[in-house]
């Protein structure tokens, strides 16, 4: 036996889980700060305190029940980010619903299965943004929507779905205009209200999440109130927010970084979610940090990119700013320096999590020293647990990698209507196994290193992509690379690189394999690499390598030898 730690950490607690529901934490915020404001979004003209937002999420509650919502029926929000986003995330849980965020970059058969995998019954939907007209969408998938009665359809495909509430006009046919539903509740609709608050129960479901689908199948990961209220709070602290910050939201509301972390984290702490715009756009992100005196800024990497980036970045008075979260996806060191001493972001911090995890797990804290802060995720988050084990489920010595599992208060109660999928990632002692690789070292700071699908097998010889990725990254005409594995005849795997190349420069293939040649393992050099223009992306700034995987196989014709 040796006395060697372990990587197991337990994040110690500097204040208690709350044990509320979501609606009882409005409430609470509605009383600390009423006059303060809640939330802002200048593009919509909305401008609310937390007493009137509370209102309007009472009133569309109330709404929501007058339509014959019952307590765990299922409502979908279908939109980019507005404040009837929030109102309806807010007013579904106050009415025992269980909110069902859907991706507004959806198209058609997406839609269609994420509405009937859960049995929506009602939808709130957008109308109409740049090249998604979601309006005509839903028409199509549900012919009989225009000579439906509006809260009465009966739809072949969606036998569930009974009520179509529509954002923005024009108006649409056998759909309920979003604003009459916070009319249509009446004294009796108050009083169920009154009486939902008392009875529903913080381990009750409140949200489903279709995962991004970087693996290809979108499953429905099922939160509670507990879950995503206690999430949204300890991210909240970890920036050390109170009442007097504004946090700068431009991450999609449905997703859990902007509903969660951006959302939740505000009504715990009583600070204002500020809304740059519908969609991620790096200008409207920058002015509005500015015009609102935003003290947080949220972002996924490529999004800091884009606004360090910018022609106009030295135009903006950043000054206000102080703290907010780079995370979703690996947070390049040099981005997080620039973010860190350009954006005047000191207390800038990383956080790590996944949906299914209520997300973050671990976050750097504002005081961390600079190099961890920009290096690592931090460490592990008040009343969660980590360990980080080996392919046979042993927790690996400090300093070793393996796969990341998480414990805890903030671990889902499961995909819904997956029972089989669910105890693929949740084990019986309550682990969830994230499929992330992971190092924890001895102060219990942790690095991302990959994912375990991400892991290439050339010649029975395990390849860490991002080893690779991080080496070529030194490359001076290399701006960005990504390294994963085809299939191939002799090796089972094989190693291709796709390359963007800094503007103006140019490179081959030749000068690639040259630079590494000596310096890394010559199996570890790609026997593919290859020049593009940019990755398969997710709107939450996730690499989707099985699409590069398979774009690589089908045009070389590879396939891997058969075995037994
Ligand atoms: P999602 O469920 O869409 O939030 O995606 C979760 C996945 O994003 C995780 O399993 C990680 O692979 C990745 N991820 C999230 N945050 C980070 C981070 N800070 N560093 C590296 N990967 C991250």
């Amino acid at each position: 036996m040796t006395d060697k730690a372990l990587s197991y950490v337990c994040g110690v607690a500097n204040a208690p889980l709350l044990g509320d529901t979501i609606g009882r934490g409005l409430d609470r915020a509605a009383r600390r700060w009423p006059d303060r404001e809640a939330l802002v979004s200048p593009s919509h003209d909305v401008r609310w305190s937390w007493r009137d937002f509370a209102a309007r999420v009472d009133a569309l509650a109330a709404g929501f029940l007058a339509l014959g919502l019952e307590r765990g029926a299922r409502i979908g929000v279908w939109s980019l980010n507005r404040p009837e986003w929030t109102l309806t995330q807010f007013a579904a849980a106050k009415a025992g619903l269980i909110l069902v965020t859907i991706n507004p970059a959806y198209r058609l058969s997406e839609l269609e299965f994420a509405l009937a995998k859960v049995g929506c019954a009602a939808l709130v939907t957008a109308t109409a943004f740049k090249t998604s007209n979601y309006m005509d969408m839903l028409n199509t998938l549900i012919p009989e929507l225009a000579q439906a009665q509006p809260g009465q359809l009966k739809a072949a495909k969606l036998p569930m779905l009974r009520a179509v509430i529509q954002v923005g006009g024009p108006l649409c046919p056998g759909t309920i205009p979003f604003d009459d539903v916070a009319r249509m509740g009446g004294a009796r609709q108050r009083e169920t209200l009154a009486t939902l608050a008392d009875t529903l129960q913080f381990d009750d479901p409140v949200n489903i999440q279709f995962t991004s689908g970087t693996t290809g199948s979108p499953k429905g990961v099922t939160l509670t109130h507990h879950n995503i209220l206690n999430n949204g709070y300890f991210v909240g602290r970890a920036m050390r927010l109170t009442e007097r910050d504004r946090i700068c939201i431009p991450v999609p509301l449905y997703h859990c970084f902007g509903m969660v972390m951006g959302n939740l984290a505000a009504v715990t702490c009583g600070a204002t979610m500020v809304y740059p715009g519908e969609g991620f756009d790096p200008l409207a992100t920058l002015q509005t940090v500015e015009r609102e005196k935003c003290t947080a800024l949220y972002g996924v990497p490529t999004m800091f990119i884009a606004e360090l980036d910018h022609p106009d970045f030295a135009s903006f008075d950043l000054t206000s700013l102080r703290t907010g979260i780079m995370a979703g996806a690996p947070c390049p060191v040099e981005v997080m320096r620039r973010v860190n001493d350009q954006m005047n972001m000191r207390e800038v911090t990383i956080a790590y999590g996944m949906t299914e995890t209520s997300p973050v797990s671990f976050q750097s804290a504002v005081d961390d020293p600079e190099e961890r802060r920009v290096a690592t995720v931090g460490r592990i988050h008040p009343h969660v647990e980590v360990k980080v084990v080996d392919l046979e489920g042993r927790v690996v010595p400090r300093g070793a990698r393996g796969e990341l599992c998480t414990r805890g208060y903030s671990v889902m109660l499961g995909y819904w209507d997956e029972p089989e999928k669910t105890a693929d990632v949740l084990d019986k002692a309550g682990w969830m196994h994230t499929g992330d690789l992971a190092v924890i070292d001895d102060e219990g700071y942790c690095n991302i290193v990959g994912r375990i699908k991400d892991m290439v097998i050339r010649g029975g010889e395990n390849l860490y992509p991002r080893e690779i990725e991080e080496f070529l990254y030194r490359h001076p005409k290399i701006q960005d690379v990504q390294i994963f594995g085809v299939a191939d005849d002799r090796y089972g795997e094989e190693l291709c690189a796709w390359i963007r190349v800094r503007a103006g420069e140019t490179l081959t293939a030749d000068e690639v394999r040259a630079f590494c040649q000596g310096q890394i393992a010559h199996n570890k050099i790609p026997r593919y690499i290859e020049f593009v223009g940019e990755f398969p992306m997710t709107v939450t700034g996730k690499i989707q390598k099985f699409i590069m995987r398979d774009t690589v196989e089908s045009r070389l014709g590879l396939t891997a030898a058969k075995t037994a």
